[in-house]
């Protein structure tokens, strides 16, 4: 029987995040997972990052992680998602070769020692005195940690029209059930549903009638140690369509044949990643939206079109795809499907992942009711590391929600019950100002200094922090006279007299109608001073929010002195002043505290209004 330190079943995003980061501390690791489908496949939309998800890569890069490593090596385009609004809520994101990035996955996790792959299916999982017995169709193992990372397999369920099949996602096979030891675990009441989109035959589109995206040369790559602005792949154009009125009257008419509206699928989908048909039946005045026609692979026949996710019969897609201007003559070499599961109820589950009832036992990814590659390997970094870390009997890793997208979902999982899937996206965040994607590194140095794994990363992180200082110094301590040939280059008409006096260059940086970054660049090239841009955005960037920051915190100080304060759920859940949506969710989490009310999804501003006048 073969034994393993830590077994992570399921090689999906959040399975080799998990493994990737467990044996870098020396322990075995093995991860089995169905044969078939390659390491970190991506059944879906086949790109990394994206708002409040761009963020969660760089954290995980600088943590030591995966998925930036691999979204460089195959990433097709790169885009600054938001960049006309604030750096607070820009995000990278990367069109990928879908092949290539399981490719990369699979070279990269084959060159450490301590991960094996096992290519079976898991049929059945036991609790035993120090561990697990895991049962595939092959054989037994045993193991003292178990991670469970089964995505959309459990359970799973696919929908093309009327056409149902068992199947965690098109051509595999289902997780059913895995056991008496899931018999015990409890799982949510509803499950959750996904959808996909038809995929396009790329020789079918009349890319003349679209608007071209081509691929941005000044987006930074995602890992640190990489090149920023080299690219390891050819850089391809995504495309932008749009659904006209006959789109959505096909859609429309044909209400009573989707699967999702006439009582077929009963799972809940994710209220903001809708379907075609949430679209159309929910905003029924609403007939253009925008399609994104995006390359699967450079040589990959296929076109992704994102935002008309559907499971509606075959005949059904292929006429609402045909409306599209560009794509009248477009043929459909998959259809779209939506796919049921089941998820676990994630309040059982402790900010390392680890279950409460049953301990060494972790959970990670889309089977904790996320939706994305993004968060599920967040959550599979999360798993393994502590798993490796328990192993070793060190101190666990937990990220704080002010310091991290990672740890905001953590929390956000481990303090409620789901009602819908769970998608990371800036406003979950109470302090998104601060938890931007240019000041990552800085963010996780001193987590990722927690786990002493003294890498070429480590060393890179620490000059970077230790440059940080030095130019942030810098700018502290240069003044800049109101007679520099500078000012008047930075001072637009009636901006000038703003800057009629001497000025640090911080006072300079804080000024609002002045893009902090070019103009440091600037401010550095003439007093002659070399950095990396990467330095140069992050002190750039800490400046301007500075004052912002600093008045968050103070906030986020009172909040946390609040969070602390007693309340009593039971006389709230009766009063009348409180929706009837709220008390029923407030009756299922019995809150004992501000701060657990103020987590429960779906909990209102007014309701928390309410609570706090009452208590102060
Ligand atoms: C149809 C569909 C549509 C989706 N749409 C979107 C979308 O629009 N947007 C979005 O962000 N995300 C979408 N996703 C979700 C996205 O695929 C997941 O968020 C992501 O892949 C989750 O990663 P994971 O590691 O949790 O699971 P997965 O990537 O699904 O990996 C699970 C792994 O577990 C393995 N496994 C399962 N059961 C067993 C077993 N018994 N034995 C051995 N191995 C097992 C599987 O082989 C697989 O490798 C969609 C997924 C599907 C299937």
């Amino acid at each position: 029987m073969q034994t393993f330190d830590i077994t992570i079943i399921g090689g999906g995003h959040a399975g080799i995040e998990a493994a990737h980061i467990a044996a870098q501390f020396g322990v075995r690791v093995g991860i089995i997972t169905m044969p078939g489908i390659g390491l970190g496949s991506a059944p879906c939309n086949p790109s990394v990052g994206g708002v409040g998800k761009g963020q969660v890569v760089r954290e995980l890069d600088a943590l030591g992680g995966l998925m930036g490593i691999l979204a460089d090596k195959a990433g097709i385009q790169f885009r600054t998602l938001n960049d006309s609004k604030g750096f607070a809520v820009q995000s990278s994101r990367v069109q990928i070769d879908k092949d290539l990035y399981s490719i990369e996955a699979e070279k990269l996790i084959a060159t450490i020692s301590g991960i094996v792959v096992v290519r079976e299916k898991v049929i059945e999982i036991k609790s035993i005195d120090e561990g697990f017995e895991i049962f595939t169709t092959e054989r037994t193992y045993r193991t003292k940690k178990l991670i469970m990372t089964v995505g959309t397999f459990l359970n799973g369920k696919l929908h093309t029209g009327s056409t149902q099949t068992q199947g965690g996602r098109v051509g595999c096979e289902p997780s059913l059930g895995l056991g008496s030891l899931f018999c015990e675990i409890k799982t949510l009441p509803m499950r959750f549903k996904t959808g996909t989109p038809p995929r396009i035959d790329k020789a079918t589109i009349d890319y003349t009638k679209l608007e071209e995206q081509p691929s941005d040369a000044s987006v930074r790559n995602f890992h640190c140690l990489h090149e920023p602005f080299v690219r390891f792949s050819e850089q391809v154009s995504c495309y932008l369509a749009r659904t006209n009125p006959e789109t959505m009257n096909i859609i429309r008419v044909n209400k009573e044949r989707s699967p999702m509206f006439n009582g077929q699928i009963k799972g809940v989908g994710a209220r903001y990643c809708p379907s075609i048909e949430d679209k159309a039946y929910r905003y029924p005045d609403k007939n253009v939206h925008h399609v994104f026609i995006e390359p699967e692979g450079l040589n990959l026949n296929t076109m992704y079109p994102s935002g008309i996710s559907s499971s509606l019969p075959k005949d059904i897609q292929q006429d609402y795809v045909r409306s599209i201007e560009g794509l009248e003559k477009a043929e459909i070499l998959v259809y779209g499907y939506a796919v049921e599961y089941d998820v676990i109820d994630t309040t059982e589950l402790s900010l390392t992942l680890e279950h409460t009832q049953f301990p060494n036992l972790y959970f990670a990814g889309q089977v904790n009711g996320t939706s994305g590659y993004e968060e599920a390997a967040g959550q599979g970094y999360i798993a393994g590391v502590n798993a490796a870390l328990t192993l070793l009997g060190l101190d666990p890793l937990i990220l704080s929600r002010h310091e991290s997208y990672i740890g905001v979902m953590i929390e956000d999982l481990a303090s409620n019950t789901r009602d819908e899937p769970y998608r990371l996206f800036t406003a979950r965040s109470e302090n998104r100002l601060f938890i931007r994607e240019d000041n990552s590194l800085l963010r996780m140095f001193p987590y990722r200094s927690q786990l002493h794994l003294n890498t070429a990363l480590d060393a890179y992180q620490r000059k970077f922090i230790n440059a940080y200082e030095e130019l942030m110094s810098f700018c502290d301590e240069t003044m800049i006279p109101e007679t520099s040939p500078l000012i008047l280059e930075f001072s637009g008409e009636g901006d000038l007299q703003k800057l009629s006096k001497r000025m640090s260059v911080t006072e300079i940086l804080k000024q609002a109608w002045l893009n902090p970054v070019l103009t440091l660049e600037r401010l550095l090239g003439y007093h002659g001073v070399t950095v990396s841009l990467d330095l140069i955005r992050t002190v750039a960037i800490s400046k301007k929010y500075d004052g912002y920051i600093k008045r968050s915190e103070s906030q986020f100080e009172r909040l946390k002195k609040m969070d602390g304060m007693k309340i009593d759920w039971v006389g709230i859940s009766a009063s009348k002043n409180i929706s009837f949506e709220c008390r029923q969710r407030i009756i299922r989490i019995k809150p004992d505290t501000f701060g657990q009310l103020k987590l429960i999804e779906g909990i209102r501003p007014a309701t928390l209004a309410v609570v706090a006048a009452k208590a102060l």
